[in-house]
């Protein structure tokens, strides 16, 4: 018995590592940040925030938002980066695990959601390999920002039994491998991440699976923040609609979205309820 507990403690050689320096172990909270409006904060993700020592944070998330950590806390943006170098999601683990295991309190901010298209599985992941405590703290994600914003709901008696998240950017940049003919269902919102480049394609494998051409669709760009815009469209033109606007974007396709309250745009059959939704 006592050999195995000495295995044991061989194999968490990190672990002993913090012992000897007397520092009691730090952790990792994968905290969700929301889609911006630093009013959409949950009140544990503000608690987390002000008790931490480093904060590892995406380039989503807003400098109001940062600003609720310490002053002293370190703050490392690991943003998505044309131009300078960006980290690399091992390196960003990596990272995550080393200031933990320093004994540091270790928040890793996200946009939206932690598990919502954002690879905090990954992180996850690592933490546990590594023997380091890790918590996700929910963040309101994006797409229920944008169909809030817009007064769309995205499930709605008699419009909407069913919404899926689904990204519209492979790995490859291509359009993923849906499954296409089950997003195509009536009655049913789906909402898009990462779609604005693909919004044509998208639109064109839903049509092609059954989904009509005329069901409302809206693109929510910088939802809950300053410069959010909405713009209403039909599925068929949802490339259009796509054109010139940039930034985070959100797309929500399925008839729910005839009730949104909209800036620009056109709903083609469904400007019934489009004028009833503004009255
Ligand atoms: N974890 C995040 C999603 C990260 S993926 C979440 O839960 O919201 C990044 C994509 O999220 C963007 O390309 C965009 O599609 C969407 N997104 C994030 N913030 C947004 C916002 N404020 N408005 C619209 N879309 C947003």
């Amino acid at each position: 018995m006592s050999k195995s507990a000495g295995r044991g403690k061989a194999a968490t050689g990190l672990v002993v590592l913090g012992e000897a320096r007397g520092r009691a172990p730090g952790r990792v909270r994968l905290v969700g940040a929301g889609p911006g409006d630093p009013e959409l904060l949950t009140l544990k993700a503000l608690k987390a925030l002000q008790a931490a020592q480093v904060v590892v944070h995406d380039g989503l998330v807003p400098d109001e938002i940062l600003a609720l950590a310490p002053a002293d806390a370190r703050r490392i943006s690991v943003a998505k980066r044309k131009s300078r170098h960006s980290y690399a999601q091992s390196e960003i683990n990596r990272m995550l695990v080393a200031f933990a295991l320093e004994g540091l309190e270790v928040v890793r901010l996200k946009g939206g959601d932690p598990f919502i298209f954002g690879r905090g599985g990954e992180e996850l992941e690592a933490c546990r390999a590594a023997g380091v405590e890790c918590e996700a703290i929910p963040g309101v994600t994006a797409a229920l920002a944008a169909g809030a914003s817009a007064g769309a709901p995205l499930t709605h008696r008699g419009a909407a039994q069913a919404v899926t998240f689904v990204t519209g950017h492979a790995a490859d940049g291509q359009v993923p491998d849906l499954d296409w003919p089950s997003l195509a269902r009536a009655n049913h919102t789906v909402a898009i991440y990462m779609g604005l480049t693909t919004a044509g394609l998208i639109a064109e494998r839903l049509m092609a699976a059954g989904r009509d051409g005329a069901t409302p669709s809206l693109i929510v760009v910088d939802a809950s923040r300053p410069h959010e815009r909405r713009v209403a469209s039909t599925l068929a033109g949802l490339a259009a609609a796509a054109q010139g606007l940039e930034g985070p974007a959100l797309l929500l396709v399925g008839e729910a979205m005839a009730l949104a309250q909209v800036d620009a745009g056109a709903y083609g059959g469904y400007e019934g309820a489009a004028m009833e939704a503004k009255a």
